[in-house]
């Protein structure tokens, strides 16, 4: 049996100005064909390591074809970009003749003109594979789900954690319910929903972390979905928080069940929990959570215990900011650059720190370049700590990251990381050390992520003695209410009475 595997997968933040075109791509990101795939996937913690290590573990022959990848840190893809991918997934599919075809595809991608590429690589497929061949995709929890995915897939798996730590699980489940349903163990069928609530990044988390206070609205509906996936003939539930940042039809939560042949089984699980979203939808107001960006700091530094994580949400780059955002940058500089770390992308900054060298006085403004809405440029005046070719490794998904030209410029205290690209996982402590800054010896660590670091820093390392979410301005800010949607469903909630 020969299954083909790849995929596609962009974060699609279309508040950001930056489009993502194949250059960026292909510079910055990931762009691989046949066996490229699998050497760099293979051993990694992502859902295309857990489908090619289940294609081994299962004695499943598996034919990588393409697979493309950008950090979420760019806003609207070109069209062209994907319909070059879907042409070289086409291609690969086409030449493989498979038995089935299992794609990892993100789930909240949105091109110019293509408002769900998913859908359309989908379709694309489909129409190769005929009707017979199964397809069963694996999607990120982060996903914005158009009716027709349900249309063209067997089965839709997603991820059930968030912060993810069940990536390689669900590529893993994803090759062993192909391998069943190839041996006709099973006939898989997937029903979906859509609620109407749109959530922005930092309200997605589903974390039972121990500085969690409450357990928020997504704990829940997971919770839930694992219960209906015990029922007999389930063969999965999952809950799309969606990408409230993307301005797009597709926009927002969907509720998907795989059953064996069940539709109606399949229709009430899907029904019951849209309902039971709706329900919850007021956990996922915005107000009582998050702090002003002068108060975070001020609370950040009298804080009796340290380190103090302050989630920088309007410049979560995990969820589609460029990474520039002032505003906590600010706070810091007026409170006398107090004990503290924090990324900053500005790539001539980070040039010139460079230039200058080890030592040296950097004196210039800093960010605020990318997203205008995150703030102004700060000016600074500091000395060059360290440089550093910005060659990291994510230790949480286990993949490289190219920073570009890197230097951590020092102000009082403060230690300034300036990059020439995004820094799109500031998710494990590691990323600090790799700088030369030991997070455990810090009073005040910035954090460009809005949830996905309580995994790492919190639940694994314990690191943080507070986590403060900062209400601080940019495109991944998580209240909806603040951003002009034009493309979005309604009524939806928060931006309508539901
Ligand atoms: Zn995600």
């Amino acid at each position: 049996m020969n299954i083909v595997i790849g995929g596609f997968s962009h974060e699609t933040n279309t508040f950001n100005p930056r489009r993502t075109t194949l250059e960026r791509i292909m510079r910055d990101g990931v762009y691989l064909h046949g066996d490229e795939v699998v050497k760099y996937f293979s051993k990694t913690r992502t859902a295309m390591g857990g489908i090619i290590a289940g294609g081994r573990e299962l004695g499943l022959r598996v034919t990588p074809t393409f697979f493309a990848y950008h950090g979420p840190s760019t806003g609207l893809i070109d069209r062209e970009v994907v319909e070059h991918c879907t042409q070289e997934l086409v291609n690969g599919v086409r030449l493989a003749q498979p038995d089935g075809v299992l794609l990892h595809l993100h789930g909240a991608a949105a091109a110019d003109g293509i408002s769900d590429p998913e859908a359309f690589i989908l379709a694309a497929v489909r129409n190769v594979v005929g009707v017979k061949v199964p397809l069963i995709v694996v999607y990120d929890m982060h996903a914005n789900i158009g009716p027709s995915w349900a249309m063209m897939a067997d089965a839709i798996i997603g991820f059930k954690t968030a912060p993810h730590t069940d990536m390689f699980e669900c590529g893993f489940a994803g090759v062993a319910l192909m391998k069943r349903t190839l041996a006709n163990e099973v006939k898989p069928l997937v029903r979906l929903s859509k609620p109407p609530i749109l959530i922005k990044s930092g309200l997605m988390s589903m974390t039972d972390a121990p500085l969690a206070l409450i357990k928020p609205p997504m704990f829940w509906l997971v919770s839930r979905a694992r219960e209906f996936m015990k029922l007999p003939n389930v063969l999965d539930v999952s809950v799309a928080a969606g990408f409230g940042d993307a301005d797009v039809p597709e926009a927002g939560m969907t509720i998907l069940a795989t059953t064996n042949g069940d539709a109606v089984l399949a229709e009430r699980i899907v029904s019951e929990l849209s309902a039971l979203a709706i329900s919850l939808r007021r956990g996922f107001e915005t107000d009582l959570v998050l702090t002003p960006v002068e108060l975070a700091v001020s609370r950040a530094i009298d804080a009796p215990h340290w380190p103090v994580i302050l989630a920088d949400q309007g410049n979560n780059t995990a969820g589609g900011s460029p990474g520039d955002g002032t505003a906590i940058l600010v706070a810091l500089k007026n409170a006398g650059w107090p004990d503290a770390a924090l990324f900053i992308c500005d790539a001539d900054a980070a040039k010139e720190a460079c230039i200058g060298g080890v030592g040296s006085q950097f004196f210039g403004s800093i960010g605020a370049k990318l997203d205008t809405s995150s703030g102004k440029a700060v000016h600074i005046d500091g000395i060059v700590r360290l440089l550093f070719d910005g060659k990291m490794r994510d230790d949480h998904f286990d993949i490289p990251l190219q920073l570009g030209a890197t230097a951590v410029v020092r102000c009082g205290q403060t230690d300034i990381i300036l990059t020439e690209r995004p820094c799109t996982t500031q998710i494990h402590p590691n990323v600090f050390r790799q700088v030369g800054i030991e997070p455990t010896q810090r009073r005040i660590l910035v954090l460009q992520s809005a949830h996905l670091f309580r995994d790492e820093f919190d639940v694994k390392h314990h690191i943080p003695r507070m986590i403060i979410d900062v209400d601080s301005p940019g495109v991944t800010n998580p209240n909806a209410r603040r951003f002009a949607y034009q493309f979005v469903k309604r009524p939806i909630f928060p931006l309508d009475e539901i």
